[in-house]
């Protein structure tokens, strides 16, 4: 939503890899099992798809990463694509949320089998109002794999927020709000 309001890219991580995989994609065979188990793909392979990825045209005035950095080593190599490419980042937000408002949300997120588009929690049909398609749940929304997600968050990824913390550049939003008042307040604190 930010980036729609801002008219730049918005680069989610999690949505190249989903394409990949629904591509049948050689990269998307071989991440497959690992996504569905809520594990990190590896390092190198997601750096090479935003190192493509931050190159091309449209991301020259800016864009939002989503879902990238998750681990130190991808923050690392963030910094030195910024630097090659002569940007910088202006903020990283952190948007906090309980662990059961968490869970909630991703047991009750909904995936449309026919044409992908996601559904939140609030969303009560069991139709795709895009294409008439079945609901369904993302294998990597299934209980026991929102656990190990979870846990790789606190083991990999919350260690970015002191990493970005010490540059200055993390701005925390109330992740518990409608989704209207979280892109309200990512638009009051953004510089
Ligand atoms: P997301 O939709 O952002 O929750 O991402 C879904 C899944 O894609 C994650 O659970 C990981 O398996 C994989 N993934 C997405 N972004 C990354 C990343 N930056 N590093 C490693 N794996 C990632």
């Amino acid at each position: 939503m930010f980036a729609h309001a801002k008219s730049i890219p918005h680069l989610s991580t999690g949505d190249i890899l989903r394409k990949e995989m629904a591509d049948k994609t050689q990269l998307g065979e071989k991440i497959a099992p690992i996504i569905n188990a809520g594990k990190l793909i590896p390092d190198e392979r997601i750096i090479d798809v935003i190192k493509h990825r931050l190159q091309s045209k449209d991301c020259a005035n800016g864009f939002v990463l989503d879902g990238f950095p998750r681990t130190t080593a991808q923050a690392i190599a963030l910094d030195i694509m910024l630097s090659q490419l002569r940007m910088e980042l202006d903020a990283v937000l952190l948007l906090n949320a309980s662990k059961k408002e968490i869970v909630r949300r991703l047991s009750g997120r909904r995936v449309c089998i026919q044409c992908g588009k996601i559904y939140t929690v609030d969303y009560k049909k069991s139709v795709c109002e895009k294409c008439g398609g079945r609901l369904g749940i993302r294998d990597d929304d299934k209980p026991e794999v929102i656990e190990r997600r979870l846990e790789v968050y606190e083991k990999q990824t919350a260690p970015l927020v002191d990493y970005y913390r010490e540059k200055d550049l993390i701005l925390e939003i109330n992740g518990e709000q409608s989704p209207e008042k979280v892109l309200n307040d990512v638009l009051a604190v953004l510089p």
